[in-house]
């Protein structure tokens, strides 16, 4: 079982600075972080790395470890070092931001730190037409909400924690072979508030919240599509220490129409028309997302053929414009025929011409 040497684990000169020593850990914190990491054995790299900031940034046992190695900290070849007294919060916050919750055995007393309360999702059905038109919706939550009576601090007649006067954090000492480590944890009396109340909160129980049923109308905006968000701000869960409340996030699921066909913001629809009209030519009703209105069909029109309308599509949900309809031309040939109409088929077939370019290329290969 031979352990790297410290210096070597933070890159570093034996002669090194503490700043040297905090600079080298950071950047080793950064690249082996589980939560963030990407890298092999991420996590015991960087449990090294933390082992080793907590001796050599530490004056007394840094000299410890220069004189007797790895075998200062060797707990009756319990192996490993203790570092649960070791605040890291300072470093942590320093590199993933603050809020970015770290407890070393329980120990850094972060928990009376402003926390973001939890999201909310939900999920919700939208027919077409309400998801073209947007729509107000009244939806039903159940959130903790900070609590009216205490203002969500639990209680009323504050005064400074007796136990941590006012820090949230009690400090005690261990006493090991090589010298004294202070520990710092949690007050256990106010759990980390730094005061104390005379009178819990009948209310909320001193937890600072209470369990609600909301209504909550949501104002969904035009031109939304399934898989599309809503973010509803601030009214989620509430925070813990004066932190800001958690969102909704709404996602979307809009049903199709038995018409419309949608393409993102462009509409799509088919429209039947019978031979003669495609071959005469004919001004045809045809739906839209607000109204009918009248399409001229040139004569010789086939199935497939596609006529634009600008701006009769969907409007953007990010206010973009909007799309455009497309009108697709479906010729149908009829199936059961009169016999007048037989007979009228017919006196045209004796006039059918073949001379399109369709006819001309099959005749090739005849
Ligand atoms: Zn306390
Ligand atoms: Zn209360």
């Amino acid at each position: 079982m031979s352990k790297r040497d410290y210096y070597e684990i933070l890159g570093v000169d034996k002669s090194a600075s503490q700043d040297e020593i905090k600079s080298s850990f950071r950047k080793l914190a950064k690249k082996y972080h589980p939560d963030v990491s990407k890298e092999d054995n991420a996590a015991e790299k960087f449990k090294e790395a933390q082992e080793a900031y907590a001796v050599l940034s530490d004056e007394q046992k840094r000299k410890q470890y220069d004189q007797f190695g790895h075998s200062a900290f060797d707990n009756n070849g319990a192996g490993g070092f203790d570092f649960s007294g070791m605040d890291f919060s300072d470093i942590f916050s320093d590199i993933f931001g603050s809020g970015f919750g770290f407890n070393f055995g329980g120990g850094s007393g972060s928990s009376n730190r402003p926390k973001k309360g939890m999201d909310i999702a939900i999920k919700m059905n939208l027919t077409f037409e309400e998801a073209i038109n947007g729509v107000k919706k009244t939806i039903q939550v159940n959130v903790n909400e900070r609590c009216s009576e205490c203002s969500g601090k639990g209680g009323h007649g504050e005064k400074n924690c007796p136990t941590c006067h006012g820090s949230g954090q009690v400090t005690s000492e261990q006493r090991t072979l090589f010298g004294a480590f202070m520990t710092r944890t949690t007050c256990p009396t106010c759990s980390g508030k730094g005061v104390t109340y005379s009178d819990t909160c009948k209310k909320c129980h001193g937890s600072g919240k209470v369990n609600k049923n909301k209504e909550i109308e949501i104002k969904i905006p035009a031109g939304i599509d399934t898989g599309n968000q809503l973010r509803v701000s601030g009214k989620g869960e509430a925070g813990s220490n004066g932190g800001p409340n958690g969102d909704i996030y709404i996602e979307f699921y809009v049903q199709k129409h038995p018409l419309f066909i949608r393409d993102e913001n462009d509409i799509y629809v088919e429209l039947p028309i019978t031979v003669s009209e495609a071959a005469l030519g004919c001004k045809k009703d045809v739906p839209t997302l607000n109204g009918s209105i009248k399409l001229t069909i040139p004569s010789g029109s086939m199935t497939n053929d596609k006529h634009r309308l600008k701006g009769k599509g969907i409007q953007d949900v990010d206010g973009y414009g909007r799309g455009d309809m497309y009108v697709i031309i479906k010729v149908i040939t009829p199936t059961k025929l009169t016999k007048e109409q037989k007979k009228l088929f017919e006196q045209l077939a004796n006039t059918d011409l073949e001379d399109a370019d369709e006819f001309k290329k099959i005749k090739k290969y005849l």
